[in-house]
């Protein structure tokens, strides 16, 4: 890791800080004065011009909304926050019905254009508001890996919260192992490794970031075509793709599209999916071709 590279740890640290902290002044919805949270709180349907990086975060998640008919989607955030799963406080009981319905009517990826240069949106509905946690933290990890490789660091494994980008070698000299959790809440046991390298991962669950309300689980992946929480038997899917943004995104969409829809969209875009479906007991692991060609199993 260290060929060719004069700057000390301290420096190369505090400067992937300054990075991460310049991001997350961007697109954080928990930062009350984030552009982001400035975007939400503005109340105009004119265009508003947003910086560059902000712009290619919106971008890649509207893409993804068209690819997935809206299963995807950014515009959520008004419901993420109404279940418990955003800045707001969180909650151990089901909104009532009439504060779902209320705010439909302000989500949807379509209520959203974009206008390239200079970079700008602009809302449909006054009262629009984006959450891009399911990619963000993706972006986050291509920048510091960027970062590296403009220094000329070619073997590194960059994580923020699960979401990864791997290059080159490690410290033993062989390409990257990734650990896949068994999607359970209770403990954290291994379920699968893979050797993967120059490549992003990510993994989405509902086994983390949940509440409970009479034995039903209510996760923090929305479904914008009810405005619930998901309620299907995928209980995690990592995602392998050229960026950790793509991976994190793909990750959400398909946790979004469930076990049936996910596995038909990322075999029929030939995504590197492999997901993990409840069962009586345990759980049946399902892999798209290109998973286990990028992973060198054989698929017969
Ligand atoms: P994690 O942050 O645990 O890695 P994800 O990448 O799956 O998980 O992101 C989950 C977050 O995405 C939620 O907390 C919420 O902010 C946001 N979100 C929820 N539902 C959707 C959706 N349908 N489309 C886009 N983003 C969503
Ligand atoms: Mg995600």
């Amino acid at each position: 890791m260290t060929e060719g590279i004069s700057q000390s740890p301290d420096a190369l640290k505090a400067e992937i800080d300054a990075l991460l902290n310049e991001i997350n002044q961007q697109m954080s919805t928990y930062l009350p004065d984030s552009e982001l949270s400035r975007f939400n709180a503005q109340r105009t349907t004119d265009w508003v011009e947003v910086s560059p990086e902000l712009y290619t975060v919106v971008a890649t998640a509207q893409h993804i909304s068209q690819l997935t008919e809206g299963a995807f989607d950014i515009s959520v955030g008004p419901l993420v926050n109404l279940w418990g799963f955003g800045p707001d406080p969180a909650r151990d009981s089901a909104p009532p019905l009439e504060s779902i319905e209320a705010l439909r009517d302000r989500v949807g990826y379509r209520l959203l254009a974009l206008r390239e240069t200079p970079p700008a949106l602009k809302k449909q509905h006054p009262e629009m508001y984006l959450d891009l946690s399911a990619l963000a933290k993706g972006y986050g990890v291509d920048r510091v890996a960027a970062l590296l490789d403009s220094k000329g660091m070619h073997d590194y494994l960059v994580e923020i919260g699960g979401e990864l980008k791997l290059s080159g070698l490690n410290t033993r000299r062989e390409p990257w192992h990734i650990a896949i959790e068994k999607p359970t809440p209770e403990w954290r046991m291994v379920q699968k490794i893979i050797p993967v390298t120059d490549i992003g991962v990510a993994t989405s669950g509902d086994y983390r970031n949940y509440f409970e309300q009479n034995g039903k689980r209510y996760s923090h992946t929305i479904d914008p075509a009810t405005g619930y929480p998901i309620a299907h038997t995928l209980a995690s899917v990592t995602l392998l793709a050229p960026s950790s943004m793509l991976a994190d995104a793909w990750a959400t969409a398909m946790m979004v599209l469930g076990p049936e829809r996910g596995m038909a969209v990322a075999v029929e875009r030939k995504l590197a999916a492999y997901f993990l479906i409840k069962r009586d007991e345990g759980f049946a692991e399902q892999a798209t071709p290109e998973f286990q060609r990028l992973i060198g199993e054989s698929t017969h």
